[in-house]
């Protein structure tokens, strides 16, 4: 299976105690080459250009941060302190996402270890996300004629604000949100469809709402389905809200990839949010989506 990582997913210096587990990338890493080699094939990544960029976000946004100009306000907005590092990673990431969709759309299904950058909008980034990768890599698979429709499943506990607004004038770019009503952000936005659940939600009540996705994405027929797989839907995850136990966590993921495989629809995985401190705690729960990927 064909997975996508750079060395620099984890490489950004943060100051003490910030609140992004940035080792988490390395450790899903190391979990895959120690247990799961044979499995997949790693592929590195290139950067993104700014041109596929802006093909969602504004130019001057998008030349404003790599530049290092944007101002106090917008940086603090995203959350990570702005340095050259951050640049490359953050092209880098992009890049993964769209080359993976791509190898997506040729093996039927891949990943990458980083990516679901779902709060970020056309002309600014927040909660830690700088340039939307899934509605980058979706344009890229359009606008090169490699397909005609594209869903991008969030489930990722947080609302996929970002990608709601990204795509909201693209027509061949559906947006599907499964997250918990009272959490980041405060203000929601339209998402093509919204399961919007309460805190506290547990896992059967999750994986019910999860079938009435499957439900919409078969009324949309997608020639693919970039998914975002965020692991802040478990109970643990300190700034998810929702009840959903690890083995829910696994079925969701088993679920999803086991939907587009009976219906034979592509499948590209991300790995999203997932802020757990116990980090080890933390890799666990996103290496569920890699276990799924490899028991089929
Ligand atoms: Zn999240």
């Amino acid at each position: 299976m064909p997975i996508f990582y750079h060395p620099s997913y984890s490489a950004l210096d943060l100051p003490e105690n910030h609140r992004f587990p940035i080792q988490k990338y390395a450790l899903i890493y190391d979990f895959i080459t120690t247990e799961l080699a044979e499995e997949f094939d790693f592929i590195t990544p290139s950067k993104a250009t700014l041109e596929k960029i802006a093909s969602v976000h504004d130019a001057n946004y998008v030349s404003q941060f790599v530049n290092g100009t944007l101002d106090s306000k917008a940086i603090r907005k995203i959350g990570f302190p702005w340095s050259p590092t951050l640049v490359e990673r953050t092209l880098y990431s992009i890049g993964a996402s769209i080359q993976g969709a791509e190898t997506a759309l040729a093996t039927k299904i891949a990943c990458q270890i980083s990516g679901g950058y779902h709060h970020s909008y056309p002309s600014f980034g927040s909660g830690f996300c700088i340039f939307n990768d899934l509605v980058i890599a979706a344009r890229h698979l359009i606008d090169t004629s490699q397909c005609e429709k594209v869903v991008i499943l969030d489930l990722d506990v947080h609302q996929g604000d970002g990608s709601a607004v990204c795509a909201e004038k693209f027509d061949d770019i559906v947006t599907i949100s499964i997250h918990c009503q009272q959490n980041f952000p405060a203000k929601k936005q339209h998402s093509d469809y919204d399961f919007s659940l309460d805190k506290n939600t547990n896992s059967q009540e999750y994986l019910n709402a999860l079938q009435q996705c499957f439900i919409s994405i078969l009324i949309e027929q997608p020639d693919i389905i970039l998914y975002n797989a965020g692991a802040d839907i478990f109970r643990q995850d300190e700034l998810g809200y929702f009840d959903v136990c690890l083995t829910g966590v696994k079925e969701r993921d088993s679920a999803v990839i086991n939907f587009c495989h009976q219906q034979d629809i592509p499948l590209f995985t991300v790995s999203g949010g997932g802020y757990q401190r116990d980090i080890m705690s933390l890799v666990s729960v996103h290496n569920q989506l890699y276990l799924s990927m490899t028991n089929g």
